[in-house]
């Protein structure tokens, strides 16, 4: 539990949409405080539809 408490931030590398962990999605049924290795593996950019594998991690 180290990293309690640091939220990421991931970028749609398409389109650029940015899913913050501190803040999810609720309109997509994403909770706030979502990670997103918890973010279903089905979901997609609401963007875009780009799958997870075209997210990266935004640097800080
Ligand atoms: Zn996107």
């Amino acid at each position: 539990m180290s990293d309690a408490g640091e939220w990421r931030t991931w970028i749609c590398l398409v389109c650029g949409f940015v899913y913050d962990e501190a803040a999810g999605l609720p309109e997509e049924g994403i909770a706030p405080g979502t990670r997103w290795e918890d973010v279903p593996p089905n979901w997609t950019c609401p963007e875009c539809g780009a799958r997870k594998d075209d997210f990266e991690m935004a640097p800080l």
